[in-house]
């Protein structure tokens, strides 16, 4: 069995506890400083593949909101006026540091996510790495344009830091999300206080620490606690420029309001209900290892863009169901932190009893078929952790809960289609709009579908993750505005400032 390790504790000590696994205590990030919350009080991380106690870190309120916010607006002039290359340096240095422990930051995000080490955690640790390097390499593109108005102007463009940034991850992929939130606000000459989520605040502490060892105090502040508690009131601060949040649809809609009031910018990276659309000349076992891809199956489907519906031309769907069927029960199931895992485990007991809620919906309708899965054992050694089975609901309808709303939860509904355009429909009926996948080899008709989808990210005949350089972001209750890209950093992170020069003035008068 593999044990957490905490070598370096600048964070704040881990203590060991007698009998018992190692409990991580953490403090909050607050102006260069480790601190409590002011209350005193703390909130306890567990790991969901284990059912043990991990960690403890701060319950942020208010009062901590204040201090953060305060001390990301006291290093904005100083940090924003830093040369842009020279922030860049200082972005890519934290991305070495990153790659160099990236082992430590793999076992820390399986550990309190219960997302597997091999399949998802090493390849999230990756990426913290790489977009902090990725994003110091722009940052001599913070460039404006001019504009030609005629000799006897000049008219320029400045891309101008917004001031602080407030932003706001969940917990499905914490570390990723939060570099994908910290490296370019900084990089455009923000400054941020970042609030983690409450489930898994352990892997962005550490990210915390490594930015701490190379920025400025009060360029990166991170902050810990619930969301009502912390996240709101981060949400609704006047100091607070820019609000940039990844979560669901149901709090984007309040963090958009609570911005409208001072009309802050926001970007909003929320839920999704991805259609897959397999066409009958890709009933091929490539085509089946995609779908159990861009289901993420693998991450126990807790992943927004989870092609959760999967539309199936009726004349291979029967045989591709089968196929898919022994494809998703070979993956094995387990301990997080188990290199032979594929699957590992829910993130908490709420979202485990929600998922088997749905799994009990789908039982219950005589005219579904469940094909795998169900509801978990309820004895054996999938018990120690909140471990769902990859299920498969066909004939399911489209109206149905199960195919509408996110379940953030191993749920696959199949559903049959005869006519392309029906298959559109039922794919665009939705409130949301994030990812979509289509499956064909006639690529004339990939792309018409491709085109036709109403969402912010398709892929054809692939299912792989997102890739840093591309913009990514919703349509529809899916969210607003695009990140992850220069494009992004630019629109997400930056004002545009225009500028006028009369290039004509007449020479001073004599007359003077
Ligand atoms: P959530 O919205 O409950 O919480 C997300 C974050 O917001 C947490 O840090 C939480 O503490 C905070 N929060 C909660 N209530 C708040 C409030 N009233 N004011 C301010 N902050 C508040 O979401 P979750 O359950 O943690 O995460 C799952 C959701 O995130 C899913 O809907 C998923 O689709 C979405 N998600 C979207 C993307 C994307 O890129 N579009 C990526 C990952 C996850």
């Amino acid at each position: 069995m593999t044990t957490l390790t905490s070598e370096r504790p600048a964070a704040a000590p881990g203590t060991a506890q007698a009998g018992g696994p190692e409990i991580l205590s953490r403090s909050m990030l607050i102006g260069g400083e480790w601190r409590p919350a002011v209350s005193g009080r703390t909130i306890a991380v567990e790991n969901p593949g284990r059912r043990e106690p991990l960690g403890e870190v701060p319950r942020g309120e208010k009062e901590d909101v204040d201090l953060a916010v305060a001390a990301a607006a006291k290093a904005f002039p100083g940090w924003s006026r830093v040369a842009a290359r020279d922030r860049g340096r200082l972005l890519v240095a934290i991305g070495l540091e990153l790659e160099a422990r990236q082992e430590e930051l793999a076992r820390l995000i399986a550990s309190e996510t219960g997302n597997a080490l091999r399949t998802q955690a090493r390849g999230e640790a990756r990426m913290v790495a790489d977009a902090f390097r990725y994003f110091g390499g722009l940052a001599g593109e913070l460039k404006g344009i001019t504009v030609p108005l005629g000799e006897g102007q000049l008219s320029y463009s400045r891309r101008e830091p917004i001031g602080v940034v407030g932003a706001i991850v969940p917990w499905n992929a914490p570390a990723q999300l939060a570099a994908l939130k910290i490296a370019p606000a900084i990089c455009a000459g923000n400054t941020i206080v970042l609030k983690a989520a409450e489930d898994a605040p352990l892997a962005v502490l550490l990210i915390a620490e490594i930015c701490q060892d190379h920025l400025p105090p009060g360029v990166v502040n991170v902050v810990t606690g619930y969301g009502k508690e912390c996240g709101e009131p981060l949400a609704e601060h006047p100091l607070v420029r820019k609000v940039s949040f990844t979560g669901s649809t149901a709090v984007g809609k309040a963090i958009m309001r609570a911005a409208a009031d001072r009309i802050a910018p926001v970007s909003l990276e929320l839920g999704g209900k991805s259609p897959s659309i397999v066409y009958p000349d890709a009933n091929e076992d490539w085509v089946l290892d995609g779908i159990v891809a861009s289901m993420r199956f693998t991450r126990q489907s807790q992943s927004c863009t989870a092609g959760s519906r999967l539309f199936l031309h009726e004349k291979i769907f029967d045989s591709f169901l089968e196929r898919l069927v022994s494809k998703t029960s070979a993956l094995k199931i387990g301990d997080p932190l188990d290199e032979e895992t594929d699957i590992g485990s829910i993130i908490n007991e709420r979202q485990f009893t929600k998922v088997c809620g749905y799994v009990s919906d789908g039982l219950n309708r005589a005219e579904s078929r469940l094909l795998t899965g169900g509801l978990p054992p309820t004895e054996g050694p999938l018990t120690k952790g909140y471990f769902a089975l990859p299920t498969i609901f066909a004939d399911t309808s489209n109206e149905w809960r199960l195919a509408r709303e996110e379940i953030f939860g191993p749920v696959l509904v199949a559903i049959p289609w005869r006519d392309e355009e029906d298959a559109i429909r039922m794919a665009n009926d939705s409130h949301y709009g994030l990812a979509a996948y289509i499956w064909s080899r006639d690529i004339g008709q990939a792309l018409r579908a491709a085109h036709a989808v109403e969402a912010g990210w398709v892929q054809v005949n692939q299912g792989g993750g997102q890739s840093l350089g591309q913009s990514y972001g919703g349509v529809k209750e899916s969210g607003i505005g695009r990140e992850m890209s220069l494009e992004g950093m630019l629109d997400s992170f930056t004002e545009t400032k225009s500028v006028n020069v009369n290039l004509a003035v007449p020479p001073p008068s004599s007359a003077h």
